[in-house]
């Protein structure tokens, strides 16, 4: 997949600026007292036409949070999203039924996703059945391509087979087959992967790159594994407690990760050859919860290049290093 960067000559399918998501939760023994998860917090990227932005990082950093607000499944506290130039906020009424066929969510789980009630046909031709689209001909003709797109074939020995009489990869492609029916130009995919077996991951992840390049659509793909990252996208950008600490073209961020936590992500990636010996940073403690965080760098408590001026300082913003190439961290950006 070519590198793309979105610029003017490329207008972005996707405009996040200053996404922000927060819950309130109890704390204290009885949790009685409240206190604000602050599960994304001014997050902001662009999305260029056709392109598979990866957004990495461990479980509990906000990144299924950001792929459910651009889907409108989750309100926003703050910020702004546009999508194909719609200002997603204001979006409602008929305006929804729009949205759902130019944006559709791969979820992780293909055993939740599907209702167990419905038919593979029904699953798929639900969203042609809302937004009017076709005559029931029609609809039998495009469930059945769709089918034989993602790798069910024959198609009509599996059009009144329920979810419980297909395997987990059967499952999963149902479910990307009724996520791609509508023809849909930008698509949430959040780990679609990693309930699979690893015998039928590397399948079902060689169908998302393929039919991403046949149908030319733009993917938000949520996953924690930089190699599935690497494969599938153009760019990565890096999570950690609701921030975004690190972005750049994918193979940048596996080659000459910059930000101490990218570096520490990468380093816990085994190595094929055991003679091989990385120099893995040394990361304190474990990941907290983002709870009425301090206004500084998030990785501080862990981060083993902190300096005095990391809890001097506010949060440090995302900069660009090197072209394409941004990172949050007061010590890289002023060298
Ligand atoms: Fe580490 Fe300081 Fe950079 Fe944060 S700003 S990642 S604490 S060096």
């Amino acid at each position: 997949m070519a590198l793309l960067q979105p610029d003017k000559a490329c207008e972005p399918i996707v405009v996040v600026r200053g996404l922000t998501k927060h819950f309130l939760v109890g704390r204290g023994f009885f949790r009685k007292e409240r206190a604000w998860l602050h599960a994304v917090d001014d997050v902001s990227f662009e999305i260029a036409r056709g392109e598979v932005l990866g957004l990495v990082g461990e479980s509990g950093c906000g990144k299924t949070t950001t792929g459910r607000m651009l889907v409108k499944l989750t309100d926003p506290t703050a910020g702004c999203i546009l999508i194909d130039n719609e200002d997603v906020a204001a979006i409602g009424g008929q305006g929804m039924r729009e949205f759902r066929q130019t944006v559709q969510m791969i979820f992780q789980d293909p055993y939740e996703s599907l209702d167990p009630r419905m038919t593979v046909f029904d699953i798929i031709s639900e969203p042609l059945n809302v937004n009017h689209i076709g005559t029931l001909v029609n609809r039998e003709e495009r469930v059945a391509y769709m089918l034989s797109r993602v790798g069910i074939t024959p198609p009509d020995m599996f059009f009144f087979r329920f979810p419980h009489e297909l395997s987990g990869g059967q499952r999963q492609r149902v479910a990307i087959a009724r996520a791609l029916v509508v023809n849909p130009k930008f698509i949430v995919a959040d780990e679609p992967t990693s309930m699979l077996d690893v015998s039928i991951r590397t399948g079902v992840m060689k169908l998302l790159a393929e039919l991403q390049e046949d149908f030319g659509m733009s993917y938000l793909y949520i996953t924690h594994d930089l190699a599935v990252a690497r494969y599938l996208c153009d760019r990565i950008a890096v999570m950690y407690l609701g921030k975004i600490v690190e972005m750049a073209g994918a193979e940048e961020v596996i080659k000459n990760p910059l930000h101490p936590y990218t570096q520490a992500l990468i380093s816990a990636v085994p190595l094929p050859d055991p003679a091989i010996r990385r120099d893995v940073p040394n990361i304190r403690g474990g990941v907290s919860k983002p709870i009425d965080p301090p206004p500084i760098c998030r990785f501080h408590p862990r981060c083993p290049a902190a300096r005095s001026i990391c809890s001097d300082r506010d949060y440090p913003d995302l900069a660009e290093v090197s072209p394409g190439h941004l990172v949050a961290c007061h010590i890289l950006v002023a060298r």
